[in-house]
């Protein structure tokens, strides 16, 4: 007795020192959603520290690419580049330049000139442009206007009705600038989510980070629950931000650039041939990929989408067709 009292204790105490640390959490609306962060860390302090600087590369990123902050870059380039080539900071101009990337690659599906048509939208207040307006500025509608000069890092657009907008890019983005400050931190358990695009750095300590794909039609339910690790997840859906016309039509946020239109919401639609698409994840190395794809996919429809996810290498995805269907990329499919 005497004996192991001591040595049980001295074993706790040494199990307890080994695994000490903490997970620690921070929630904080950015960027139009709510930021999550959750990582493993052993002191206190230095995670709050930590935390604040993944958030404030958020609010960096925002400031800098809100088209609904006048002083960002994103507006000020809007307000002038249809004049003539204006200067943008290297960052910019690779965040556009991985979306004309998506653009090529999507025959236009990915587009970020969408805006210039889609910035009329309101959904809260439930506007949108007219048939006329659509009709008129559909034309300034194409990425092929972006004149992007990387070396000068200049942008031009070549008609000057043209505006861009990257929400379907910048999250996604953020989220790895999210990542890569938690690695500097020495931080090897990690979740970062902004809205739909999640980023996970290793795994929940010993088992998966387990991801929700929501129910498209029933915010209460989850659609699938998959376990994840060290690889970024996004999810473009037709119920973030949407309104419901007085002919019952669901108006959402996904265009389809060709159309300049709300994607696949004609009323004599493709929902018949089960091409329509509700919900689309994608899961990759990185959300700036992720997050364009997801939006790329929703575009094409389920075929042209599913086959471009199957294209690239290290990529899956799972999507929910408009009859609640659920279909996956081959390396999913076990
Ligand atoms: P969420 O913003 O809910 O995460 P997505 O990643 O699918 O969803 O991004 C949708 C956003 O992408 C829209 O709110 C809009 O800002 C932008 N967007 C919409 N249609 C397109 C498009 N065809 N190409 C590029 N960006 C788009
Ligand atoms: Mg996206």
């Amino acid at each position: 007795m005497y004996l192991v009292r001591p040595l049980v204790l001295l074993v706790s105490l040494f199990s307890s020192a080994l695994s000490y640390g903490d997970w620690h959490y921070h929630k904080e609306s950015i960027m139009g959603t709510e930021v999550h962060l959750q990582f493993w860390h052993e002191d206190g302090s230095r995670a709050q520290a930590i935390s604040a600087s993944v958030m404030g590369e958020f609010r960096r990123i925002d400031a800098a690419l809100s088209p609904y902050k006048e002083d960002s870059e994103l507006s000020r380039v809007n307000r002038t580049a249809g004049l003539g080539p204006v200067p943008v900071t290297a960052e910019l101009a690779s965040i556009i330049q991985k979306s004309l990337w998506y653009s090529d690659k999507t025959a236009g599906a990915f587009d970020i000139t969408y805006a210039t048509v889609g910035s009329l939208y309101d959904f809260r207040k439930g506007e949108r442009a007219n048939q006329a307006t659509t009709e008129q500025l559909l034309p300034a509608v194409n990425y092929q206007h972006l004149q992007l000069d990387t070396k000068q890092n200049t942008l031009a657009f070549a008609d000057p009705r043209t505006k861009i907008d990257l929400g379907g890019i910048a999250k996604g983005y953020a989220v790895d600038r999210a990542v890569a400050i938690l690695q500097q931190s020495g931080v090897t358990h990690a979740s970062v989510s902004a809205g739909g695009d999640a980023r996970l750095l290793g795994d929940k300590r010993g088992k998966p980070w387990l991801i929700g794909i929501r129910h498209p039609r029933d915010k209460s339910k989850n659609a699938a629950v998959i376990p994840l690790e060290n690889t970024a997840i996004s999810t473009s859906g037709d119920y973030e931000r949407f309104f419901i016309d007085d002919d019952d039509h669901r108006v959402h946020h996904i265009f389809n650039p060709s159309t300049g239109k709300p994607a696949a919401t004609d009323p004599d639609g493709d929902t018949s041939d089960n091409q329509k698409l509700i919900s689309v994840s994608v899961i990759g190395p990185r959300g700036f990929d992720t997050d364009p794809l997801s939006t790329s996919v929703f575009v094409l429809g389920k075929q042209k989408g599913l086959a471009l996810v199957e294209g690239l290498d290290g990529f899956e995805a799972i999507v929910i067709d408009a009859n609640h269907r659920m279909f996956f990329t081959s390396g999913l499919q076990q």
